[in-house]
């Protein structure tokens, strides 16, 4: 893994000014362009965090109608705990953020919160050889390690949220709740991100759910975990089935207990670490590029917006 270290991040963002000039250089690629004047030079202004154009004086904010605009909490804070997301595997904790930033638990746990809403998983489909498998998550803590066996029958799976993972053995991976495993639920979500191709090979585990897949015109293997038959040549989940302990293990190390409300903002964060595992800073960089985004594509940048999405 390429390590983006503490030294580089400080190197390239020392303070507030150069946290905003990144952000106006996400949003203005071609730099900033007077919509009064047409004027092209812009200077950042001392007491704001914007910019004014030299010619004629016009306001530009690069943070409206982002989740920094209306937040107290210092951009170089944001950055810095996006940089802490983007270390490790499965994460860091609300808690250590608090520890680290020196912010109130409530706030670190919100500037996770809606960095993560902005983590969404690409839609780029999924090819080769792909890993199909779903788990359980969460519900009473006395079944928490039920057989996943049981529970897709229905016992011991109170109040537990499906998980469906899809993971191509040598690149990205597709993590959803999903309200079942019915095949009504699991196959669409497999056809939308998986082409039934010639050079596509599906492994899945012998759920009945799985069964149309042929005939749905992809290449299925199935692994027979019932007869004990965990490895048999290709035919195997492995990959998924790590990937499920490793989420679980972060969702216990780190979080504790995530609610089924916010399961997929922590699945997205998961995936999002995973799909760009082999190189930190790119990791880190995509992730601002995800927060320097604003909804409903009212990206203005000239005032703040109305609709504030990350009020705190
Ligand atoms: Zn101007």
């Amino acid at each position: 893994m390429d390590k983006f270290t503490i030294a580089r991040f400080n190197e390239l963002f020392p303070d507030e000014d150069a946290c905003l000039a990144y952000i106006k250089d996400i949003i203005y690629p071609d730099g900033i362009t007077c919509r009064k004047c047409g004027g092209q030079k812009h200077s950042k202004m001392s007491q704001r965090k914007a910019y004014a154009c030299q010619d004629c004086g016009t306001h530009v904010y690069p943070l409206a109608g982002t989740i920094f605009e209306k937040s107290s909490t210092p951009l170089r804070s944001w950055f810095y705990a996006m940089f802490l997301m983007a270390q490790t595997r499965t994460g860091i904790s609300a808690k250590q953020l608090q520890r680290e930033l020196g912010v109130t638990y409530k706030t670190a746990w919100r500037m996770f919160s809606q960095i993560r809403k902005l983590l969404a998983q690409d839609s780029e489909p999924l090819l080769g050889q792909v890993e199909i498998d779903e788990s359980y998550f969460g519900g009473d803590s006395k079944n928490r390690h039920a057989n996943k066996r049981d529970g897709r029958r229905g016992r011991g799976a109170t109040g537990k949220t499906v998980v469906v993972g899809l993971i191509e053995r040598k690149g990205k991976a597709l993590v959803t709740v999903a309200p079942d495993v019915k095949a009504a639920t699991l196959l669409p979500i497999i056809r939308e991100h998986i082409p039934a191709d010639p050079g596509t090979v599906v492994y899945t585990d012998e759920l009945h759910s799985y069964d149309r897949l042929t005939s749905l015109g992809y290449a299925h293997e199935t692994v027979q975990h019932a007869a004990k038959q965990y490895v048999n040549g290709l035919a195997h989940v492995n990959n998924v089935e790590s990937m499920w302990s490793n989420v679980k293990r972060g969702i216990d190390g780190v979080n504790h207990a995530v609610s089924p409300k916010h399961l997929q903002s922590y699945l997205d964060a998961y995936v999002f670490r995973f799909n760009h595992r082999d190189d930190s800073q790119a990791m880190y960089e995509t992730m601002v590029d995800q927060t320097a985004k604003v909804r409903d594509g009212k990206q203005g940048g000239y005032a703040p917006l109305a609709e504030i999405v990350g009020r705190e």
